[in-house]
């Protein structure tokens, strides 16, 4: 039975204030006790993000973790402007997400280096969120399934089959991150259910009944019920609607309701 995981990627927006701001009215907004729900902000507000959530979060039925939105593979050392695992512990993160294709297609990252930070993060005890799409492109030339997979068992390399268990994946199709077009529930479903074939056939029934599958690009509240109601979909990596309480809040009562 695999638990419903809602995460907030915040991106590069948000100051300190307008976060506590977000913080207040998810929980003002939200019943749900049933599902996991994470959100990350910007670096440098990963401390005092987390401090927040942990005084305000008493008696709340929600319970919120946090995540960092990237980390490099090294513990310490002459890395300019990069943070390590055990940082990201130390100020209270959960989760990092891994991948992201903004990353990928603006800094470069490869799947190579995803998973050397996926190791680190899994030998630390962070939980990482994955994330794996093709780009609008490569689905045009009928490659979308290549190139899942070869992220998905690049990314993947070396891992024992209990620590793959721990990660989450986040399905995002690059045409849809923040472009309002969302894939419709059966395109989702059809590679949610590509990526659960391929785990199978690779580390077995148990790792792949056992891993999340988040959907990620313009979820919102309009799609989500659909998009949940998906056998393979177990959740959402979500970017714009994360950034007003309204729109996460909703996302995260129609995903408790779910009855999944
Ligand atoms: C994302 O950044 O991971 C994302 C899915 O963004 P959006 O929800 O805005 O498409």
């Amino acid at each position: 039975m695999r638990r419903i995981f809602i995460a907030g990627n915040w991106k590069m927006n948000t100051n300190f204030q307008e976060a506590k701001e977000l913080i207040d009215a998810i929980y003002q907004q939200t019943n749900s006790h049933d599902i996991d729900v994470a959100v990350c902000p910007p670096m440098p507000y990963l401390s005092s993000v987390s401090n927040y959530i942990k005084e305000n979060e008493h008696q709340k039925s929600l319970q919120i973790k946090v995540g960092a939105q990237n980390m490099h593979w090294e513990e310490k050392g002459a890395y300019t402007g990069e943070v390590s695992g055990t940082m990201l512990q130390d100020v209270g993160c959960t989760y990092v997400v891994l991948g992201h294709s903004e990353r990928r297609a603006l800094f470069s990252e490869t799947n190579n280096g995803i998973n050397k930070k996926i190791h680190k993060a899994l030998a630390l005890g962070l939980l990482p969120i994955l994330c794996i799409g093709e780009t609008l492109e490569e689905r045009e030339k009928g490659k979308e399934k290549e190139i899942i997979e070869k992220q998905l068992l690049e990314g993947l390399t070396d891992l024992l089959p209990s620590q793959i268990e721990t990660c989450t994946l986040a399905y995002e199709p690059v045409w849809a991150i923040g472009t309002g077009k969302t894939a419709s529930p059966e395109i989702a479903q059809d590679m949610h259910a590509f990526i659960r074939k391929t785990l199978t056939e690779k580390y077995g029934k148990n790792v792949s009944d056992s891993v999340r599958i988040q959907y990620g690009g313009s979820v919102k509240p309009q799609n989500i019920q659909e998009l949940i109601a998906q056998n393979d979909i177990d959740g959402a990596l979500i970017g714009g609607a994360s950034l007003k309480a309204d729109s996460f809040s909703k996302i995260i009562e129609i995903c408790s309701l779910s009855g999944k």
